[in-house]
C-alpha cells in the first residue's frame, strides 16, 4: 500500500471559498416570494439604490449575472465590430468574452509582477487608432493602478470599464471601487464577497450609459415618453435595438440586499484570515506571499501564494495535490485566459505575456472566506508548513 505521507489536517474539507447564508437572508427572500413581485418589483431598486450608496456612485443597474453586467458594460461604451479592448490575461474568461459578444477584438497586456494586476505602463503599447476601451480587472481584490489607467484612456479618448468582481469594499486612494472608473462592474456569484445566487451590477456616473444599461437588460425596449418616436396609446412601447433579457429577479436582489448590511463585517474577517496568513508565512522563504499596494485597500477576495519552484523539490502540481490530501481546498486562479482553447483557435499565442505566464505556474489559491473559523486558518497554514517542509530542498 502507498504510504500516505500527508493525513489530513482536518477531518472534514475545507473549500477555498463559500458562501455565508444566515436566517435573515432566508427571510428576506420568503418575503419577497410572498409578495407581489418575483421579477423586476420594488426589490431590484433598493438593491441598486443600496450599492450605488454604498460605492458612492450615482447610478447602478443590476443583471442576471456578472457577465451579462460585463456585456452591458460593453455595449454601453460603445463597443462594435473591430474595435480593439485592451484587458489582462490574469482574469476569469468572462472579463475578455464580453468584448467577443460585441464583436470586439481583446488585446492582452501584460501583469506587473508584483500586483498581478494589468501593468499601465503596457497598456499604452498595445493602443492603436481602433482601441475603443481598456478592462482592468482588481485581481483578487486589489484595486488597478486607476490614477495611470485613467490618464491613459483620457490622453487616448478610451472608455474604462472596471472589472470589479473581485473588489466590491475595495478602496483606492480612499475613494471606493466602483465610483471612480466609467463603468465598473461587480459580480454576485456565490463565490464573491455577498451574494445574490447569480447576480451582478454595473455602477456609473453617467447618465447616458445608465439608461442605456437599463433598456439593454430588457430587450433594447423603453416606455420612457422622451425616448419614443412614436405615441400610440398607454400601451405603447419601443424596441429601439437589440437588446437581451439579462434581468435580475426580485428574489436575488432581495438576499443582495440582505447580504450587503453584512459586507463590512464580512472584510474585516477576510483582512483578519489574510493578517494570519501573512505572518505565517513571511519567513519562508519558499512562498511568495500577497503584495499590497500602498495606494489600495483589497477586500481580499482571493488569497494566493506563489511557490518558489527553485527551493521546492516538487512540482506545483505535487504540492497542490498534497494540500488536497490534507483537506485542504487549494486553487489556481487562473489559467491565463489566451491559453484556453478558444483564444487559441482565434490565434492568440503562448508567449505574448511572459509575466503573467511565467508567475502562473507557481501560483495556487488557499481558502479565504468570512465564515471560516481561526481554527480554519490555522490548519491551512499547519498543511502549508507541513507540506513545504516536506519538499524544501
Ligand atoms: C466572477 C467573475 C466574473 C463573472 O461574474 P459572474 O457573476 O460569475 O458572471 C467576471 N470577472 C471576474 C474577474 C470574476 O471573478
Amino acid at each position: 500500500m502507498l504510504e500516505n505521507k500527508f493525513p489530513h489536517v482536518r477531518p472534514t474539507y475545507l473549500p477555498y471559498g463559500r458562501q455565508w447564508i444566515e436566517e435573515e437572508d432566508i427571510a428576506a427572500v420568503i418575503k419577497v416570494l410572498r409578495s407581489d413581485y418575483l421579477t423586476t418589483g420594488p426589490k431590484i431598486e433598493e438593491f441598486e439604490q443600496e450599492v450605488a450608496q454604498y460605492v458612492d456612485t450615482k447610478y447602478a443597474v443590476a443583471f442576471s449575472n456578472g457577465t451579462a453586467a460585463l456585456h452591458g458594460a460593453c455595449f454601453a461604451a460603445g463597443i462594435s465590430d473591430g474595435d480593439e479592448v485592451i484587458t489582462t490575461p490574469m482574469t476569469f474568461a468572462a472579463s475578455v468574452n464580453c468584448v467577443l459578444y460585441q464583436g470586439g477584438k481583446p488585446v492582452f497586456a501584460d501583469i506587473d509582477t508584483r500586483t498581478y494586476n494589468i501593468d499601465p505602463k503596457k497598456i499604452e503599447g498595445k493602443i492603436t487608432n481602433k482601441t475603443k476601451a481598456i478592462i482592468p480587472v482588481d485581481f483578487t481584490g486589489q484595486p488597478v493602478e486607476l490614477d495611470h489607467i485613467l490618464k491613459i484612456a483620457k490622453k487616448h479618448h478610451l472608455v474604462v470599464i472596471e472589472d470589479a468582481a473581485h473588489a466590491l469594499g475595495a478602496t483606492y486612494k480612499g475613494n471606493k471601487v466602483g465610483s471612480i472608473s466609467d463603468l465598473t462592474m461587480f459580480s454576485f456569484h456565490p463565490v464573491k464577497h455577498i451574494t445574490s445566487g447569480e447576480g451582478g451590477m454595473i455602477t456609473t456616473n453617467n447618465k447616458e450609459y445608465y439608461e442605456n444599461l437599463l433598456q439593454f437588460r430588457s430587450h433594447g425596449i423603453t416606455r420612457d415618453k422622451d425616448k419614443l418616436k412614436g405615441n400610440h396609446g398607454p400601451w405603447y412601447y419601443e424596441m429601439q435595438f437589440l437588446g437581451y433579457n439579462y434581468r435580475m429577479t426580485d428574489i436575488q436582489a432581495a438576499l443582495g440586499t440582505s447580504q450587503l448590511k453584512k459586507l463590512n463585517k464580512f472584510i474585516e474577517l477576510r483582512r483578519k484570515y489574510v493578517q494570519m496568513y501573512n505572518e505565517a508565512f513571511q519567513h519562508i522563504d519558499e512562498i511568495v506571499t500577497p503584495f499590497q499596494h500602498e495606494d489600495g485597500d483589497s477586500s481580499w477576495h482571493l488569497y494566493i501564494i506563489r511557490l518558489n519552484l527553485d527551493k521546492l523539490t516538487a512540482s506545483r502540481m505535487e504540492i497542490f495535490d498534497a494540500l488536497q490530501q490534507q483537506n485542504i481546498g487549494v486553487n489556481v486562479h487562473y489559467i491565463p485566459v489566451h491559453y484556453q482553447p478558444y483564444y487559441q483557435n482565434l490565434g492568440y499565442k503562448k508567449g505574448i505575456c511572459p509575466h503573467a505566464e511565467k508567475l502562473f505556474e507557481g501560483m495556487i489559491t488557499l481558502p479565504l472566506f468570512p465564515s471560516m473559523s481561526e481554527k480554519d486558518v490555522h490548519s491551512v497554514i499547519e498543511a502549508i508548513k507541513r507540506t513545504i517542509g516536506y519538499y524544501r530542498k
